[in-house]
Parts: structure tokens; C-alpha cells; sequence
């Protein structure tokens, strides 16, 4: 078996695993719970197409940005239940209306993971809709989108901005039916740490049915986790007390690659969106408090989808470089905390309860609110 030897250059996209004729590359899980490739030596035939699809070696150049807007859903309940401004359902409902399908990333149903899927009818946006935030599997969903493409149909891809350049290098050539549309990524937490999460939580409130990782009950900028029992009960913890969230928010759950992400400078994507964070300093007029979306287009097809959509939107061309001032993490990596990889061995070692104490401060009285709050629901 041939393995990575240095991680931060592995993004875990599994585009060379999908393209192997041989079948000899299998994503394994190490022990932070992150996936990497395994080359069986055995069967490889060094086709050398594995290297050639792969987002780290090849993508270069950087992309543009060709204008931007201040977006939101003019749908209050779809602004409430996304995470945003809740423009990616607009952008899926319009390929879906024009007979074409849609790729984004869904919870599995038991809760326990992330994954790409692939839908056709607008009752099925709901499932992608939101942040997840654990790196979401891939599975098949490459080879897939190329089939419906090479079938002529239109195809939305919405994903982290390392998996829509594998996905670019996998297809090879520029399909005219494709759209592609990234986010600006703070960077992915591994499966495994959010399954030990769901077991602590689920160990004090009983079977998840669902979770939305930003609700929006005190907000869209106060954010927090909600997890709805299979009673139908549902226990929301603000960001700031969440532990999970604290150690995304702090850096330390992230996958090796994200400190040095490749994909943030050059962007493979026709569309960009992110929270508009810091919105009220640039478009003091423009009503976010459900959530406001930033829209970066970097393609003329993306330009001309976004004209498409527009009607559905409330709004408004803005800066670019203005709307990035609070969202630094558009071209630049966050910075890995010198304690980041002693949290993933204790990840292995220690309860969820005693790893939160070690490395989640929490202020003294949100503390006490979370405990009274979690005695209540015992
Ligand atoms: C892991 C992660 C980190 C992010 N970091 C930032 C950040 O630092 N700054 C910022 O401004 N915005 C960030 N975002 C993007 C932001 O949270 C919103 O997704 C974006 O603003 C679009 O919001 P929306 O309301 O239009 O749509 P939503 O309905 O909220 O967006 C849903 C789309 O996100 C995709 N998605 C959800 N989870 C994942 C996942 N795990 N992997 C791949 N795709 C996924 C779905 O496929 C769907 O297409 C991040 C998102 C994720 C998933």
C-alpha cells in the first residue's frame, strides 16, 4: 500500500479514487478521522491519471472576480432555514425548473455524516439546504455529474471550493450544462469528531431526527446549533456554548489541508457566496436581520445565471473588496493553533466532556446557563 506522506496536501476530495480504471485507490480514515488515499501497488498500473485529476498538484492560476452583490431570498422562511440569505435554493430552483439536477451536500438520515446528492424535484432542496459542518463524503457523486451532463442535462454543483475543482479536473473539459458554485470555506471538521459529539449528545436527549448547525432562533449572526429528538424535542445551544462549534470557530477541528487550503486562491467555481458578515459597515440600508448573502461571480456563464436568478432575490451590486473586509478567509487560510494536533490525539483519548474543559473556554455564566439548561432536559 502507497499512502500520503505529507497530509496538508490532501484534501481528501477522493477525485483520484473516482478516476482509477484499476480500482486500486481506496480512501481510508486516519485517526483524526479524516479520509486519504491508499494505493493498492499491487494492482496499480501507474496510468498516472490519479495525479492528473488530483485539485493539489494541478489546479493553478487565480481566479477573478468579476462583480458582486448583496443577495437574500425574498422568502422569509426560506432566509430563516438557510444559512445565509438562502440564495443557493434560488440557484437550485431554477435548474430544477429548467429540467436539470442538482448536486449539494445533505445529512445522512441517521445524522451521523455528511454526503453529496444528487436531486431532480424542488421538494428535495430542503435537504441540501444549510451548512454542514464535517467534511461531507463524496462518494460517487463525479462520475455521476458526468453522466447527466454528457445526457445534455443542466447540472448545479454547490460544494467546498476543493471538491468543485476535483470536480473540474475529473470532468476535464468545460461542460456548457455546468454550473459551479463554491463557498468561502473556513475549513472542514473530521466525521469522526462530530459522531463523537452526537453520541455525547445523544446519550443525554435521546435519537437525533435532525440538526441544523446554523438556526437561527436568537439570529443570523448569534447563531446556533439545534438538535430535534426523535420525540419531536428540540435543544438549541447558542454558537458560543456549543462545544462542537467552539472547536470549529477556534480552528482546532480542522483538516490539515484547510491551514493551507489551494483551492481558496484559485477558484474553479463560476459563483462564490458566503455570509455577508459585516454587511451593516458596507449597505447600511440593505435589511439583513434574517441573513444576508455575499455573491462573488468570477465567469461570464456565472454572471448570466445570476441575471437569471435575480428576479427571485432581493438585490444589490456591491465592492468586492469592501464586502470581503470582514471575511478574510475568502483567499486565505485560517491559522492552525500550535495545540491543534494534541487536540486530535486527545480526540482518541479523552471523553467529549473532558476534551471541551481542556480546550472550549467558555465565559463563566453561559457555562451556568448550559448546565441548568441540561439538567432541565434530563
Ligand atoms: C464547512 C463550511 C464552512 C463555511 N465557512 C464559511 C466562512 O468562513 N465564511 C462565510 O462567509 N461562509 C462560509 N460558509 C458558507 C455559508 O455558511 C453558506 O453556506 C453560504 O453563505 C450559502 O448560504 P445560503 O443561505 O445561500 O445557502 P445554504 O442553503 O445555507 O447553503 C447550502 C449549500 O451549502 C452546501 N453545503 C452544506 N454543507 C456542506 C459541506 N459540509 N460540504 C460541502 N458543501 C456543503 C450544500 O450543498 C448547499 O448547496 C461555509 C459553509 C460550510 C459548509
Amino acid at each position: 500500500m502507497i499512502t500520503l506522506e505529507d497530509k496538508s496536501n490532501c484534501s481528501g476530495c477522493s477525485a483520484c479514487a473516482s478516476i482509477c480504471p484499476q480500482k486500486c485507490i481506496d480512501m481510508v480514515q486516519d485517526s483524526e478521522g479524516f479520509f486519504y488515499p491508499s494505493v493498492n501497488a499491487e494492482k496499480c498500473v501507474n496510468c498516472g491519471l490519479c495525479t492528473n485529476v488530483c485539485p493539489f498538484i494541478n489546479a493553478h492560476g487565480e481566479s477573478e472576480s468579476v462583480m458582486s452583490f448583496a443577495a437574500k431570498s425574498k422568502s422569509k422562511d426560506v432566509r430563516l432555514s438557510s444559512s445565509s440569505g438562502g440564495v443557493f435554493t434560488h440557484f437550485a430552483e431554477s435548474v430544477i425548473n429548467n429540467g436539470g439536477i442538482v448536486a449539494g451536500v445533505e445529512m445522512s438520515a441517521d445524522m451521523t455524516c455528511a454526503k453529496y446528492a444528487l436531486i431532480d424535484d424542488l421538494e428535495n432542496i430542503a435537504r441540501l439546504r444549510g451548512s454542514k459542518y464535517i467534511q461531507a463524503e463524496t462518494l460517487s457523486v463525479y462520475s455521476e455529474i458526468k453522466t447527466v451532463l454528457e445526457a445534455g442535462k443542466q447540472v448545479l454543483f454547490c460544494g467546498t471550493p476543493c471538491h468543485v475543482n476535483a470536480l473540474k479536473l475529473f470532468l476535464k473539459k468545460d461542460y456548457e450544462n455546468l454550473i459551479c458554485i463554491d463557498f468561502i470555506c473556513h475549513g472542514v471538521p473530521s466525521v469522526k469528531l462530530w459522531k463523537i459529539y452526537l453520541q455525547h449528545i445523544e446519550s443525554r436527549f435521546g435519537k437525533t431526527v435532525s440538526v441544523s448547525f446554523r438556526c437561527k432562533k436568537q439570529g443570523w449572526t448569534n447563531y446556533g446549533v439545534n438538535f430535534v429528538n426523535n420525540r419531536g424535542k428540540q435543544r438549541y445551544f447558542p454558537k458560543q456554548t456549543d462545544p462542537y462549534m467552539q472547536l470549529f470557530l477556534k480552528n482546532y477541528s480542522l483538516r490539515p489541508s484547510c491551514y493551507e487550503c489551494k483551492a481558496k486562491k484559485t477558484r474553479y467555481s463560476d459563483i462564490t457566496i458566503a455570509d455577508f458578515w459585516g454587511i451593516r459597515n458596507v449597505l447600511p440600508d440593505f435589511e439583513e436581520e434574517d441573513g444576508a448573502s455575499l455573491v462573488i461571480v468570477h465567469t461570464k456563464k456565472g454572471g448570466d445565471f445570476y441575471e437569471s436568478v435575480k428576479s427571485s432575490l432581493v438585490s444589490q451590486t456591491v465592492d468586492t473588496n469592501l464586502a470581503l473586509k470582514k471575511n478574510s478567509v475568502y483567499d486565505t487560510s485560517v491559522k492552525k493553533p500550535k495545540e491543534r494536533d494534541s487536540f486530535y490525539c486527545d480526540v482518541n483519548n479523552l471523553s467529549f466532556d473532558k476534551l471541551r474543559k481542556k480546550y472550549v473556554k467558555i465565559n463563566l455564566s453561559s457555562e451556568v446557563k448550559r448546565r441548568i439548561r441540561l439538567l432541565l432536559h434530563k
